[in-house]
């Protein structure tokens, strides 16, 4: 192209000759833009496959909230059913900054190097709040998080609890059927999320530390309840003694517990996430439960269980979600929430017009 300004009698600033734009910034970009979308077989054949980006997609569908993601999503997990269930699935929870994350990732290598696969999934149903999970984020755990054989997911981020922890169970059903012969399922243990993580789990592990004076408080009777293992962290250097003590002290204290339904008695041990100590004997303990479980029958017992709890909270959120997302009961509801703060109406026979909205327009339903 000719520049005027490059024109002797011009007076201005010169401007060199150019170079000719490159025909797209990356070419790979597009690659990377156009998401591939699959049909439902053509998901379950990846799935089944091992295909991680495969996985990865189908378990984005199973977290969102879209009525037709929902859909499709049901229906990969229906297909990969027959093909879930043989793994060993683990409960892991502990205050933040009891080494969760450092702990899931020495664990996970010794599984890997042991010649497992696993699955890494989160229950954190505070991250609604933060927009963003805090649990199963690929930095915290390092070494994992290159192996291929390692499949580490976030939590899903919206809605309740309920919610949240019903789109983790089905995510496990997704990996199992990928191959994953492991699944860890994190939690923070602070809350009602251990309960949910309790009842989709074969076996429940609870991190503590020492040294923070008296180890038992703060802990909630009904989480060590749980507990099919006590491991105490961080017993490395001058904590060492500290650690031991505390493992005293639990095991002092669950005795004072009713036996558990499964016949095993819990485990406490100490180890060193961060110094690679003591790993070896919690997965030998967390081997030992498996097949003490499934010798008494206790492991399929509590798999049907947990299978019943699942159905049950199925039916509940579904019927909430449906009930909530309903266009009569959402045009009524802010009314009749007033009326009852009036005293005009009164809680029940409000929650019963609502009921009754809801089930004469039962055919409307939107996301
Ligand atoms: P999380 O919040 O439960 O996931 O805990 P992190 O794994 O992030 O660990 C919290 C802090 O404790 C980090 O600074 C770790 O380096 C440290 N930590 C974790 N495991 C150990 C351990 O075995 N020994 C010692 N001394 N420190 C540890």
């Amino acid at each position: 192209m000719e520049h005027p300004e490059n024109d002797d009698l011009y007076k201005g600033l010169k401007v060199n000759k150019g170079i000719a734009d490159v025909p797209t910034v990356n070419p790979y970009m597009k690659k990377r833009v156009q998401r591939k979308s699959y049909t439902p077989a053509e998901y379950v054949e990846g799935i089944l496959k091992g295909n991680i980006t495969v996985l990865s997609q189908a378990v984005t569908l199973v977290e969102s909230a879209k009525h037709e993601h929902q859909q499709v999503a049901q229906e990969i997990i229906e297909k990969c059913l027959p093909y879930a269930g043989k793994s060993m699935r683990i409960g892991i929870t502990g205050v933040p900054g009891a080494g969760k994350s450092t702990s899931i990732d020495v664990f996970g290598m010794h599984l890997l190097e042991k010649g497992h696969k696993l699955a890494v999934l989160a229950i954190d149903p505070s991250s609604e709040r933060s927009k963003g999970s805090i649990l199963g984020d690929k930095t915290r755990m390092e070494a994992l998080s290159r192996e291929k054989n390692a499949f580490i997911r976030p939590s899903p981020s919206a809605g309740s609890l309920g919610g949240v922890a019903r789109k983790t169970r089905e995510t496990i059903v997704l990996c199992e059927a990928a191959g994953f012969d492991t699944v860890f399922v994190e939690t923070v243990g602070v809350g009602q999320s251990e309960t949910a993580v309790h009842s989709m789990v074969d076996f429940f592990l609870l991190i503590q530390l020492a040294g923070t004076g008296d180890e038992l408080q703060g802990i909630k009777r009904g989480i060590m309840e749980m507990a099919d293992g006590i491991i105490i962290n961080k017993a490395d250097g001058d904590n060492i003694d500290k650690a031991k003590l505390a493992a005293t002290q639990f095991r002092n204290a669950l005795h004072l517990f009713p036996p558990s339904e499964s016949g095993w008695f819990p485990k406490v041990l100490t180890y060193s996430g961060y110094y690679n100590l003591g790993i070896k004997e919690i997965w030998d303990m967390v081997e030992e439960y498996m097949q003490f479980t499934k010798q008494n029958g206790y492991f399929d017992y509590k798999r049907n269980e947990q299978a019943k709890y699942w159905m049950y909270e199925s039916i509940n959120d579904t019927l909430r979600d449906k009930f909530y997302n309903n266009p009569a009961v959402a045009a009524h509801l802010a009314t009749a929430e007033q009326q009852v703060l009036r005293n005009e109406l009164s809680s029940f026979v409000a929650a019963k017009q609502m009921i009754d909205l809801f089930l004469a327009n039962l055919g409307a339903y939107h996301d």
